[in-house]
């Protein structure tokens, strides 16, 4: 009777486990973004950043080494504590607020009251479901009510919410909010214009698609702010 008790509580995990793979490939292949924020743990910072390094190195050699490679290969010897840099240091290095970009505004002294567009802002993030590389373009636009970023701002921005696992949607939404924040006014917009390697390589396999996300903040809800916005975007650059 024991046997059978366990037996089925066996089978009873084994089916929440399908379950929740089920549910697992579910958001992953549809991109389902569950937060504005990324989801941390409580102690995510907890850790120094070579601690974090350390652990990692050991995580990607059992991984390496439960696919049947040989560690002891001098192309692979590096890989692990590579990759664990790579992680803290580059990939992921956005994760710490540490590292956010510092929110330096000035006051629009020339009285430039049009539209600011930054286009074509490299983006190199990291979808969170598969851990595999989104590469495209931001966009980033603002009107400004007096105060006004450097430049370079902007895309320092774009890279460092993008150097965190992502969903494209959550992205987009977190470099609009920073800039209004910086700037003290709504009037922001966003679009990303990106390709998922985890659809371009594997899956679907489509190598041509690329996602659009856009968000539209104040003034930006306006017809016609939002045209102007786009035909810049569309504008050829000549140089
Ligand atoms: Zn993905």
């Amino acid at each position: 009777m024991l046997i059978f008790a366990n037996l089925k509580s066996i089978e009873a995990c084994k089916m929440k486990i399908d379950n929740i793979s089920e549910n697992i490939d579910e958001i992953g292949d549809n991109h389902v973004s569950s937060s504005a924020k990324n989801p941390l743990r409580k102690d995510a910072f907890e850790k120094t950043d070579e601690e974090k390094i350390a652990l990692i190195q050991q995580d990607v050699q059992n991984i390496l080494t439960t696919l049947g490679l040989d560690l002891e290969d001098d192309s692979l010897k590096g890989t692990p504590l590579r990759v664990a840099k790579m992680f803290v240091n580059e990939s992921f290095a956005g994760l710490h607020p540490k590292r956010k970009p510092k929110a330096s505004v000035f006051q629009n002294n020339y009285k430039y009251g049009e539209m600011l567009v930054e286009k074509n802002i490299t983006v190199y993030s990291t979808c969170e479901h598969h851990l595999l590389p989104i590469v495209g373009r931001a966009h980033v636009a603002y009107i400004s009510n007096g105060t006004v970023v450097g430049l370079s701002k902007m895309n320092r921005i774009v890279d460092y919410y993008a150097k965190r696992p992502q969903v494209q949607e959550r992205l987009t939404m977190q470099i609009v909010a920073e800039l209004q924040n910086a700037l003290g006014t709504e009037d922001v917009a966003c679009v990303i214009d990106a390709k998922h390697l985890c659809v371009n390589s594997r899956g679907i396999r489509d190598i041509e698609s690329s996602t659009v996300t856009s968000e539209f903040g104040g003034k930006f809800k306006d017809k016609s702010i939002k045209r102007e916005f786009l035909d810049y975007i569309n504008m050829d650059t000549e140089f």
